[in-house]
């Protein structure tokens, strides 16, 4: 695409720096967000790394065809400065639990690379009305306040993990607490709900990290507004609420998996995906509707064999006249030994069971008649898109937001089933003995998730109701739709008062 071309560089329209995470869960939603705001009349400038624009390049060059006026700038990350292998440009790339540290503490070199970006000027350049930025780029605020660009946060969680975490802080709970496996309550929240200090407790408020978390609590603060991945229908009360404890406009916009309304852009989101989607297609076009059981647990979560085991046997043992399944092992998982027994496993269940190996077409898959049922480890891109089509889940949660979004899930809206995974379990930490769970238990889950009768009904009405309030949400008029709108008013608004920060184009486009 040409970056001059009148529609990129109309400086009659809201022009919106999106500055995305670096881990797929973050990278993904982003790439919707802007999507969304180009489609509703924003110009934006999505800034990524270059192996992360390698991994969306299909979604860049479809979005380019499309003349929608986004421009893709790759800035190099400091991979090497900060001690990491080359190429180690996202979360799910980190090896080792050594090299977390060292990736979150490079992001702040990233800002300064991003800084100075922004202020290199050029006569042509476009000026920038706001940056929405990823909540986990604690630098934004000190650059963007330097540069004296306004900035809006975008959380990737649900509102129910996001106001119980600043509820937690508010009110000093987790320090008051010895028993890391103590149920309680979370004070104030509009619904509530039981967890553990273990399964909520966030890496970055332990010990070893007061620089970034005094940052990133810098950061939240300075913003001057919120974007969230929900919808008002979704979360009402935890809205209300959180507008009232943050004091910011807060924009919900989501599901923004619906932004992508064709098979195609579906089947792309997040990476190339490791199976022939026609295949796929047809494999579960051969399937009676909600008949499949679709197991995936996201871009981070990993399982050793051992766990895969209890899994296979699980799906293997459910009852078969109930339900067919669609299984993605991720490639951080595969080794030798874990291909010698899926490919027997693969022999024993088949026309019954598939196995993906890599990367699936999640949103695609979801979205198929057939899925009758979704076993996720509850990251909220995950949920959220489950919910937008109006699928019920088995909720096995792993670390961060993830217990939180199952309480939402199984207590709240009720349109899930627990696995019962107590003990949480880092991405990259090797898997305690505590934290597995058995076949036997996946088996039951299965069994009640795909199982009919007035309780399975009850819960898959109810999945459906939302997933109708889901798509109302993101049509002409619907509240996500017109939060969208608000945005851009916003930053138009932004715009009538200041000359902002320049920002360079033509050289450095993708
Ligand atoms: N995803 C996908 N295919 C896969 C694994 C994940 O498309 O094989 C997508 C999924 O649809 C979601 C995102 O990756 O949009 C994962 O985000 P989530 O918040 O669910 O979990 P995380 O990966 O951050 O733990």
């Amino acid at each position: 695409m040409d970056g001059s071309s009148n529609h990129i560089s109309d400086p009659n329209k809201a022009h919106i720096i999106l500055i995305p995470f670096m881990a797929q869960g973050h990278m993904i939603p982003m790439v919707d967000v802007a999507h969304l705001l180009a489609s509703s009349g924003a110009v934006v400038t999505f800034i990524t790394t270059p192996v992360n624009a390698a991994r969306i390049r299909p979604i860049i060059d479809r979005i380019e065809n499309s003349h929608l006026p986004v421009r893709f700038i790759q800035i190099p990350f400091p991979s090497a400065d900060a001690g990491l292998p080359a190429g180690c440009e996202n979360v799910d790339l980190i090896s080792s639990p050594d090299l977390f540290k060292p990736f979150i503490e490079a992001l702040s070199l990233f800002g300064e690379q991003v800084k100075h970006y922004l202020t290199t000027t050029n006569p042509t350049d476009v000026p920038a009305d706001c940056i929405i930025f990823d909540s986990m780029n604690y630098w934004v605020g000190a650059v963007a306040e330097s540069l004296d660009i306004p900035h809006i946060i975008f959380y990737g969680p649900s509102c129910f993990y996001i106001l119980s975490t600043h509820l937690l802080k508010k009110h000093q709970v987790l320090k008051s607490i010895d028993d890391d496996y103590e149920l309680f309550k979370v004070p104030e929240l509009p619904e509530p709900v039981e967890v553990m200090k273990a399964q909520v407790m966030r890496w970055m408020d332990r010990p070893g990290w007061e620089k970034v978390s005094e940052e990133y609590y810098k950061t939240e603060k300075s913003a001057c507004g919120v974007v969230m991945n929900t919808f008002e229908e979704l979360e009402m009360s935890g809205l209300d609420k959180f507008r009232k404890e943050i004091g910011k406009k807060v924009w919900p916009i989501g599901p923004l998996s619906l932004a992508n309304k064709d098979m195609d852009s579906k089947a792309m989101r997040g990476k190339a995906s490791s199976i022939d989607t026609r295949l796929l297609l047809s494999w579960l076009d051969s399937k009676a509707p909600n008949s499949v059981m679709f197991v995936s647990f996201g871009s981070l979560s990993r399982n050793p064999i051992s766990q895969l085991v209890q899994i296979g046997q699980g799906l293997e043992s459910a009852s078969s006249s109930q339900s067919s399944f669609l299984w993605v092992v991720k490639e951080a998982d595969k080794s030798e030994e874990v291909e010698n027994w899926l490919s027997e496993f693969e022999e024993r269940t088949k026309g019954r069971g598939m196995v993906i190996r890599g990367w699936a077409p999640q949103a695609m898959i979801l979205g198929h008649v057939a899925v009758g049922g979704f076993m996720t480890h509850c990251g909220w891109n995950s949920t959220l898109e489950a919910i937008a089509a109006g699928v019920v889940m088995a909720t096995w949660p792993r670390f961060g937001d993830q217990f939180m979004n199952e309480r939402l899930v199984v207590d709240v809206l009720r349109i899930g089933v627990a696995v019962g995974a107590k003990v949480p379990i880092f991405f990259v930490d090797k898997m305690s003995e505590e934290a597995m769970v058995k076949g036997e238990e996946v088996r039951k889950v299965v069994e009640k998730v795909m199982a009919g009768g007035e309780e399975g009904e009850e819960r898959r009405k109810r999945a459906r109701e939302l997933g109708e309030k889901a798509r109302k949400a993101l049509e002409k008029g619907g509240s996500s739709f017109e939060n969208l709108k608000r945005i851009i008013q916003f930053a138009e608004g932004e715009n009538k008062h200041l000359e902002r920060g320049l920002i360079k184009p033509l050289s450095l486009f993708l």
